[in-house]
C-alpha cells in the first residue's frame, strides 16, 4: 500500500528549545515510519521577518539540521530538505499570489496576531502577508495528503485548502490535493517562569542546554509561591518545576505531588531530581548535536540528498500544474 504523504516544516529563527521538540519534532519522529514525510527547513518563511540579518537564517538553517538529526529525524526514512534550495516553491508561490484575493490573506487570525505579537521586528511587508501562500505552495507541491497540525493552526490550513479548492476550480482539474489534517497531540509546555515559553522572555530550555547552563535555569525555575519552609504543605499544580516533573520525569511524578502536598519534599530536592531526568533526555542530543556540527560532510551530503529528492517531486509535479493551466 502506498504511503500518504506528510509535509511539515519549520522556521529557522533561532535555537530550537523543549517546547519545539514536544509540539511537533517528537510527533514527526513518531510519523517517519506510517508516512512518507517531506520535512522542510522553512527559511524563505524565517526570511520574511529576518530579512535584516540573512546570515543568521543561513547559520539556523544548519543548526536546526543538526538537532532534527540528532533527535531522530532519519534521512533514510524521510526527505529532508531546505526550502530555498527548491526554487519551485517560489514559483508555485507567485502561481498562488496571482489567484489569492487579498481579503483571505488580510483576515487570516494568524496574520493578524502576528502584527500585534511581533514588537520586535517589522513584519509589515509584502512577502509576509503572503506567507499562507508560501505555506500553500510548500504543501501543494508535494501533493500532500495530510499535515500535522495543533488545532491552532488550523485556520492556516483551511486558507491552504481554500487556495487549492481555487486553483483546481480556476483550471477546471482536480491535480492539486487537498490535504487533510493529523490531529497532533502537543504537550504544552510552559517557560521556566511559568509564562508562555518564548525565546523573547529568555525562559526556554534549548535541545543542545549545556549542563552547567541547564543547571542553573532549573535552580532559578519558579515554584510554589506559597511554600517557604520545606515542611510547607505545597501545590504542585501551580508549580513550573512540576510541570516538567509531569513529561519529563513521569515514574516518579506521582510521588512527587504526593510528597510536595504533604510538605514532605523540599523543593531543593525536587529541582535536583529534575535536573537530572532533564540532563539524562538532554545529554544525548547535544552529544549527537556535536557530532553533526563536526560532520559538515555528512550533513551537506545528507542535505544534498533531501534537496535532490524534493526537487525531482516537486518539479514533477509544477509540471503537472501548469499543464493542467495551459501555461507553458
Ligand atoms: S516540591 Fe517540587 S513540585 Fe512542590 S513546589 Fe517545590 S519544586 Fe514545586
Amino acid at each position: 500500500m502506498t504511503k500518504e504523504i506528510i509535509l511539515s516544516g519549520m522556521r529557522p529563527t533561532g535555537r530550537l528549545h523543549l517546547g519545539n521538540y514536544l509540539g511537533a519534532m517528537k510527533n514527526w519522529i513518531a510519523m517517519q515510519d506510517d508516512y512518507n514525510c517531506y520535512f522542510e527547513i522553512a527559511d524563505w518563511h524565517a526570511l520574511m521577518s529576518d530579512y535584516g540579518d540573512p546570515g543568521s537564517v543561513t547559520r539556523n538553517s544548519r543548526d536546526m539540521l543538526c538537532v532534527w538529526l540528532a533527535v531522530g529525524l532519519d534521512p533514510e526514512k524521510c526527505v529532508i530538505f531546505r526550502q530555498s534550495d527548491v526554487p519551485e516553491h517560489l514559483e508555485l508561490f507567485f502561481i498562488f499570489s496571482t489567484i489569492t484575493p487579498l481579503g483571505w490573506l488580510e483576515r487570516c487570525p494568524t496574520y493578524k496576531e502576528a502584527l500585534v505579537n511581533n514588537d520586535k521586528k517589522d513584519i509589515r511587508n509584502y512577502a509576509f502577508l503572503g506567507y499562507p501562500s508560501l505555506q500553500a505552495a510548500d504543501i501543494a507541491l508535494y501533493r500532500a495528503d495530510k499535515v500535522p497540525v495543533g488545532k491552532d493552526q488550523l485556520p492556516h490550513l483551511e486558507l491552504t485548502r481554500e487556495v487549492i479548492r481555487r486553483f483546481n476550480h480556476l483550471y477546471n482539474t482536480d491535480v492539486m490535493t487537498e490535504p487533510g489534517e493529523v490531529l497532533t497531540k502537543v504537550q504544552k509546555l510552559k517557560g521556566t517562569d511559568g509564562r508562555k515559553m518564548s525565546k523573547s522572555y529568555g525562559n526556554t530550555i534549548y535541545l543542545t542546554e549545556e549542563k552547567a547552563s541547564l543547571k542553573k535555569k532549573v535552580n532559578k525555575m519558579v515554584t510554589d509561591p506559597a511554600r517557604i519552609r520545606v515542611d510547607d504543605k505545597g501545590h504542585p499544580e501551580v508549580c513550573s518545576v512540576f510541570s516538567y516533573q509531569k513529561i519529563f520525569n513521569q515514574n516518579e511524578a506521582e510521588k512527587i505531588n504526593n510528597e510536595c502536598k504533604s510538605g514532605t519534599i523540599g523543593c531543593v530536592k525536587c529541582k535536583k531530581k529534575l535536573l537530572n531526568n532533564l540532563n539524562d533526555f538532554i545529554q544525548p542530543i547535544r552529544e549527537k548535536y556535536l557530532y553533526y556540527k563536526e560532520n559538515t560532510k555528512k550533513v551537506n551530503k545528507i542535505l544534498e540528498d533531501g534537496n535532490r529528492r524534493a526537487k525531482k517531486t516537486a518539479s514533477e509535479n509544477l509540471k503537472l500544474f501548469r499543464k493542467e493551466m495551459n501555461y507553458g
